[in-house]
């Protein structure tokens, strides 16, 4: 079972479809319509780490694969300790965290309530690209316009009194994210650290038009088998560790 929700838990079931092994996708639920899959899909949370472990046993579950978002902090310590109370291997396709280049203008922070509080001071345009989930905590400056980009329209109001939605869905490219900084004259770009191609876009952006990003550090990962590509992951699948009992 692939633990998904991110496009590289996408790409990775996109090849294991095309190996035809017998697999799951799990998302969370968190999205109206999720992207259809060439896998079997699972939607919704097992219940905590009991939860998980039941279903691991019940469904007869051989390899779990952690391919969450690195901000996924709790499903990610709960796959590791389902995973090892099931006795079933685990391993996360994980990728590396982005790191500044010449002409980034980044502030790192190590969480949410860091990045509120860099924002402090006279009012900017503000782009968060953080998800619908983070954004209450900006009501604390709501002294700037605020440029929302999320994958659904908003059920109820942002709590935000100045702001502008855009509905979008990535992976995004450098001349959109460009047009878009430009046309709503974003100063000041808020970020998770996310790591990977498909949202980098708006970082690349924010450095050839020379706006300041705050960019919000990854929580830390539990201890696990790390895998950075779908490669490796089918590889760890066909020569890795095999289930307790097999
Ligand atoms: P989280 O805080 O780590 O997890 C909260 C709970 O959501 C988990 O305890 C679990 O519920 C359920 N859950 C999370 N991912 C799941 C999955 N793939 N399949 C089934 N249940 C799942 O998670 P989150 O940060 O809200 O992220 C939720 C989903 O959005 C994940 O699939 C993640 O990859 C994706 N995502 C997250 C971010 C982000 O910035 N956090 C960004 C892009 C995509 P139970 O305890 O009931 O099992």
């Amino acid at each position: 079972m692939i633990l998904g929700g991110t496009s590289e838990a996408s790409a990775l079931a996109k090849i294991v479809a095309a190996k035809g092994l017998a697999a799951t996708l799990s998302y969370a639920g968190r999205t109206a319509s999720p992207k259809a899959q060439p896998l079997a899909v699972r939607i919704g949370g097992f219940g905590g780490v009991a939860g998980l472990a039941r279903y691991l046993s019940e469904q007869r579950i051989s390899h779990l694969i952690d391919a969450t978002h690195p901000f996924a902090a709790q499903i990610s310590a709960n796959a590791v300790a389902a995973a090892k109370a099931a006795g079933v291997p685990l391993a996360a396709l994980v990728r590396p965290p982005w790191s500044p280049v010449a002409g980034d203008r980044w502030q790192c922070v190590e969480d949410i309530p860091t990045a509120v509080a860099a924002l402090s001071g006279p009012s900017r345009r503000v782009m968060l690209a953080l998800g619908r989930l983070h954004l209450a905590a900006f009501a604390a400056e709501p002294q700037h316009h605020y440029l929302l980009r999320l994958v659904d329209p908003p059920t109820v109001a942002p709590p935000l009194p100045k702001h502008t939605v855009i509905v979008a869905r990535g992976p995004f490219d450098v001349v959109g994210d460009t047009r878009l900084l430009q046309t709503h004259e974003i100063e000041t770009v808020v970020a998770k650290n996310a790591g990977g191609t498909g949202a980098a876009a708006k970082l690349a952006a924010a450095r050839a038009l020379q706006r300041d990003v705050v960019l919000i550090d990854r929580p830390p990962a539990p201890q696990r088998t790390e895998l950075t590509s779908p490669e490796a992951v089918l590889d760890w699948l066909a020569h890795g560790p095999t289930p307790l009992g097999v």
